[in-house]
């Protein structure tokens, strides 16, 4: 087993992890810990090079921190990636090994699921370092953390509703949900007993046709999507779908969704501004599973009570970013931003006076 590091300003720790015997190249990226240990997800993926693995590993760990920093979890950020593909390079070995890798970062680098990492890889991982969240419920773990990302994104579309319509009131608004997944479908649900007019859109077909069946939801085709006039536009399936070709065409007065990265550059805030679309800012309004996770780590353990007490601040959250977005007339985006990284400037001068 060989760990190396990489030099990265601006990242406090970031190693290359290499197990000749099992076949391991991962990545482990630590961004910030003055807030607390660096907390993210573990994902697979067949990168190309080692390099494209070092961007996504990098972009993601900063994203970590400041969604950590507006949530108020009292976690850093960090990430960590293996390179390969899932279908056919994960094993027992594999896993054990990443576990080890994560054991000598000694609690400065905390893992969890993320994109092809799911509880049984985690399990895995656990048998050789304790730094490890997002096991199932049945070992005293927060479990399943996407109804409570569904959660935090309901109550951050309060926030939007209030901002842009003056009104809390789901009645009679229309919402349009891309992507019926784990969260997307139970936020589809939730927004339906709240009294919305749920349009939802999904390339699986066979789900949307479910989802039909059994909530009465229209439905409309994924190349139609742009058409939709709604109130609201979520996206809960993939990133980057905010961009030059659909800002444009969009027939929304507000984009509040859980997809990670929906803007494809941090200009196309500006534009949905210009629009007059308010954009509530993704990683604060899809923190609710992050804000879920942290709870495992305060010193009584999980208590689901506290989380959702937690999770439903996402509304406040929110309303502070947009304030701060008015007052200054900058974006949502760049207010987020700037209200994280007053935070962690906030705790750096702090620790040095202490
Ligand atoms: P999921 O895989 O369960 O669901 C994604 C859904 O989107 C699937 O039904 C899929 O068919 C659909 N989809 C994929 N591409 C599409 C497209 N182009 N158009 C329409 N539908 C499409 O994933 P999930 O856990 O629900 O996560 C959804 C998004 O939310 C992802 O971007 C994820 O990173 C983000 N997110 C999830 C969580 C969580 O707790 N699960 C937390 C934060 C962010």
């Amino acid at each position: 087993m060989e760990i190396s590091e990489i030099q990265r300003d601006g990242y406090e720790k970031v190693v290359r992890c290499r197990d000749g015997a099992s076949g391991l190249h991962a990545i482990i990226a630590v961004h910030d810990t003055t807030l607390g240990p660096a907390l993210g997800g573990m994902r697979m993926l067949p990168y190309a090079s080692e390099d494209e693995a070092l961007f996504d590993v990098l972009r993601l760990a900063r994203g970590m921190t400041l969604k950590s920093a507006v949530a108020e979890t009292g976690l850093g950020g960090g990430k960590s990636v293996i390179l390969g593909d899932p279908r056919r390079m994960k094993t027992e070995a594999l896993f054990e090994a990443m576990g080890s890798f994560v054991d000598t970062l000694g609690g400065l680098y905390i893992t969890a699921e993320d994109m092809n990492i799911g509880i049984p890889d985690l399990e895995v991982v656990r048998r050789k370092t304790r730094w490890v969240t997002g096991l199932s419920r049945e070992s005293g773990s927060s479990g399943n953390p996407s109804p409570y990302t569904a959660r935090g994104c309901l109550k951050g579309m309060v926030a939007v509703l209030e901002h842009r319509f003056g009104s809390p009131d789901f009645a009679g608004r229309r919402v349009l949900v891309q992507g019926i997944g784990a969260v997307g479908g139970r936020l589809a649900e939730m927004l339906k007993d709240e009294g919305a007019e749920v349009v939802v859109s999904d390339i699986n077909t066979d789900r949307v046709r479910a989802f039909q069946e059994e909530h009465g939801f229209e439905a409309v085709a994924d190349e139609d999507l742009l058409d939709v006039e709604c109130d609201v536009f979520s996206p809960c399936a993939r990133g980057a779908g905010l961009n030059d070709d659909t800002i444009p065409n969009l027939k929304c007065k507000a984009v509040a969704g859980c997809a990670n990265n929906q803007l494809l550059e941090p200009r196309h805030a500006d534009m949905l501004r210009e629009r007059d679309i308010l954009y509530a800012p993704d990683y604060v309004i899809n923190a609710g599973g992050i804000v879920n996770v942290a709870v495992e780590l305060l010193p009584g353990g999980y208590d689901e009570q506290v989380a959702i007490q937690r999770i439903d601040r996402i509304y406040d959250n929110l309303k502070h970013v947009f304030e701060i977005a008015d007052k200054e007339h900058i974006s949502t985006s760049e207010a987020s931003e700037r209200v994280a990284e007053r935070r962690l400037a906030e705790a750096r001068a702090a620790k040095t006076a202490s």
